[in-house]
């Protein structure tokens, strides 16, 4: 017989598990099919949090902040093309996504700040170096406690059938390349981006031909494609985003987190040459535009000791130390004295308020000036593509024509506009959460309609 579920979820990352437990919470039967071993797909990966204005995480730190505030900084770091009504559900719904967490037991209770915006608004768990694998675990933990969702894992949807204008399945692949079905009311398509498939990105992209890349491997777009095949428009397909701070030999993403917490970028000469805290489309240009298309992010112990993210960097060995910032500058090869000038300099603003030469006005934490010393070569990274299929606010996919697909939902990389040319630090895991539980509502209700 063939297995029925009411909602089909293809993709566990966090846009997919957050949809599968709002579509059970919801009343829904729900298979999740994930085509990698292991679930949390790209989202496995993020490091520094998830934006909200007006939380009350906010509120108990002090911090005043306002959504139209956010709204506009997003929309500013975008360029101004973003999708401003998904952009305006977007910010409105973010805080009772941060509480929605909250009662799912994931606790994003720590903040920091990240490229572009001006307020301390990006959630983080205070006990847990990345948000990633901390969401991914505890969305999991939830996912086991019900008994209504069914994951299968080295399992990929090959398509998506329909008879009469209506949903009826998905087809699906396993590992042996075997191919059966499972019937279903809806789908929730949430297979992320497509960072991972250099053919795609070139073909959009060509100046970042043999750039490396920060996603898993998983992240091939795939899911667009299947939303193609059944007249899914997309946009923005040629909005990629190259991440500043990428260690080159291992491809791992230096957190945002870093600079959020004080730290500075310098050249090979040891001189710092932008605001670190400008966008990262800003900073991946001139880190490109520098003769060693390279730069060196430096931090101190103190940072180091407010930062866990950093820990996993020195275990993987590439952050070089020393003791003082002389020694440093001999082992990176920059130049001592220039080096030296250019910590007392940031210093300076830092400690007596001076105007910063590069424009520098958040994350002005404290000097850095405890040692040890530490520094990351880093260069740019293909890290998160801003196109995808079109959405309206219920997350239904919509054609070329703006007309919703029946019983067909995506949320999460995989969707396009939001972020419009360039995504703020801290929006994706966002992104993923407040429209993977508006996909997952969704999908439930109209499944369950049509049962
Ligand atoms: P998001 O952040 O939008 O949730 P992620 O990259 O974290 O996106 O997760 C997307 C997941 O979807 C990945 O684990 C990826 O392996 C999976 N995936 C992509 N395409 C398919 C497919 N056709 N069938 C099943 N799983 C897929």
């Amino acid at each position: 017989a063939v297995a029925h579920y009411d909602v089909v979820v293809v993709g566990s990352g966090g846009a997919g598990l957050t949809a599968a437990i709002q579509a059970s919470e919801s009343g829904a039967s729900v298979l999740i099919v994930e085509k990698m071993p292991i679930p949390g797909g790209n989202t496995l990966k993020a490091s520094v949090g998830m934006n909200a204005a007006e939380t009350r995480y906010q509120a108990l730190k002090g911090i005043s902040d306002s959504k139209s505030l956010f709204y506009e900084e997003t929309l500013k770091g975008g360029h101004g093309k973003n999708n401003t009504v998904l952009l305006h559900e977007f910010v409105e719904q973010a805080p009772q996504a941060v509480d929605w967490l909250a009662k799912h037991d994931i606790v994003l209770s720590d903040i920091t700040i990240t490229g572009g915006m001006s307020i301390d608004r990006t959630h983080r768990p205070a006990d847990a170096s990345a948000v990633g694998g901390y969401l991914i675990s505890g969305l999991l933990k939830n996912i086991q406690q019900r008994t209504d969702i069914e994951m299968m894992t080295d399992t990929t949807v090959s398509a998506i059938d329909s008879a009469d204008g209506r949903v009826t399945g998905v087809t699906l692949l396993n590992e042996q390349q075997e191919s059966f079905r499972v019937q279903c009311q809806s789908v929730i398509v949430a297979t992320g981006g497509f960072s991972a498939n250099q053919e795609m990105v070139v073909s959009y992209r060509p100046d970042l031909a043999g750039f490396v890349t920060t996603n898993h491997p998983g992240a091939t777009g795939s899911g667009i494609a299947l939303l193609q095949s059944i007249g899914a428009g997309t946009v923005d397909m040629g909005e990629i985003q190259i991440h500043p701070t990428v260690e080159q030999t291992t491809s791992y993403l230096i957190s945002e987190s870093v600079r959020g917490g004080g730290a500075i970028l310098v050249s090979q000469k040891g001189e710092r040459f932008i605001n670190e805290m400008d966008t990262r489309d800003k900073v991946s240009a001139k880190i490109i535009g520098l003769p060693e298309k390279s730069a060196w992010i430096v931090f101190d112990q103190q940072i180091r000791e407010q930062n866990k993210a950093i820990e996993t960097y020195l275990s993987r060995g590439f952050v070089v130390s020393a003791d003082t910032p002389e020694a440093l500058a001999e082992k990176t090869g920059m130049d001592a004295a220039r080096l030296q000038a250019t910590l007392t300099c940031f210093n300076q603003v830092v400690e007596k308020k001076q105007p910063d030469p590069f424009g520098r006005t958040t994350a002005l934490r404290q000097p850095v000036s405890q040692g040890p010393f530490y520094a990351i070569r880093i260069a740019p990274g293909v890290h998160h593509t801003m196109g995808g299929v079109t959405i309206n606010t219920h997350t239904e996919v919509l054609d070329e024509k703006q007309q919703p697909l029946a019983g067909i939902f995506a949320a999460g990389e995989v969707v396009g506009g939001i972020h419009g040319g360039n995504r703020i630090g801290g929006n994706a895991v966002a992104d993923i959460v407040i429209f993977g539980r508006i996909a997952g509502e969704n999908a439930a209700e109209y499944a369950l309609v049509h049962r």
